[in-house]
This record gives C-alpha cells, structure tokens and sequence, in this order.
C-alpha cells in the first residue's frame, strides 16, 4: 500500500488520478491518508525546506509491513550540495527505505484548460512514480521515456510517460514480491 499524505492542498481529483496511475505502475493499492502541516523543523532561513529532514519529521500514519509513504508538498525543496553544487530537487527518496517527498513547485503551471491538467498531471506521476521507485532500489535508467530517467534530464518529453520501462518495472515488481514474503 502507498499512503499519500499531502503537505498543501491539492484537488481531490488530481489525487484520485494520480492514485490510478500509481496502481497502473506498481500493482499497488494508494490510500489518500489526508493532509497534514509541514514539520517547522525542515524549515531553513530563506524559506527553503531542508528535503531529508522534512521526510524524517513530517507526520505520517502508522505503517504496516511493506507500507510506503510519499509527501506531496509545494515547497522549495534543498538537498544536500554534491561535486556539481546542489542538484534541483523535485523530491527526495529514502532509498530503499519507507518515505519520499515530491515537490509540485517545480512543475509547469496546472492551469485550467484540459490539456494544462493533462500535461501537469503526467508530470506530477511521473515524479511520483520516480521516487517511489528509489524506495524499492530502483536505480536511475538511461530510456529517457522510463520513470526512473533523472527528473533534470533534458531528453525527458515535455509532456512525460507516467510508466517504468519494462526492465524497471520486473526489477519493482520483484522488490514487492519479496517485501511481502
Ligand atoms: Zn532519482
Ligand atoms: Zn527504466
């Protein structure tokens, strides 16, 4: 089960959509688990949010077993500076471990037409599907039409597929198997 609680509002129908897609990917059941407020502590001066720290301190129901926990928030999120500086962050994943953030910040702008929703919707997936990924191992790939593709590459579509490529999804389907064993 994916719980998604969410660390802003979001619309319902945006969150039931993104569930189905989740499903679609995983074979995963998602419980919308409701909104909470931020955790003050991942605050950083300048407004930003210190992304690991808001993974360890914002509230979460209890988890069972294999459960997984994803963030949605709209903040500005900071990782920690690698040998390039600090990279852009749409989330941040506990690789291997039980919670990610994704940040909707970054994303282009929702808008109202049909074709706005769409082409946020896939992206917000997309990012959802990604980190996710990393909590069960899942590596970066190279097929730029793959989840798994980094999220600052710019061979990425602008309207992206919300789906792993085969390899990334036998290699999921795996880790789910052996989680509930
Ligand atoms: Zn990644
Ligand atoms: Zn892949």
């Amino acid at each position: 089960m994916i719980r998604i609680v969410t660390l802003a509002p979001y619309d319902a129908a945006d969150l039931a959509w993104l569930g189905k897609t989740l499903y679609t990917a995983f074979g995963l059941g998602t419980e919308i688990a409701g909104e909470r407020r931020p955790p003050a502590s991942a605050e950083l001066p300048g407004g930003r949010t210190d992304a690991e720290k808001l993974v360890q301190a914002a509230g979460a129901p209890r988890v069972v077993a294999d459960d997984k926990i994803l963030f949605l928030a709209a903040a500005d999120l900071a990782l920690p500076p690698g040998p390039l500086g600090e990279p852009p962050a749409w989330g941040f994943s506990q690789q291997g471990g039980e919670r990610a953030v994704v940040s909707t910040r970054r994303l282009p702008a929702r808008g109202s037409t049909e074709a706005s929703v769409e082409a946020w919707r896939r992206r917000l997936a997309r990012e959802c599907i990604h980190f996710i990924g990393h909590l069960w191992e899942l590596h970066h790939c190279y097929d730029p039409r793959c989840a798994m593709h980094p999220s600052w590459s710019p061979d990425l579509a602008p309207i992206p597929d919300a789906a792993l490529c085969n390899f990334c999804r036998e290699k999921s389907e795996r880790k789910i198997r052996l989680a509930k064993t």
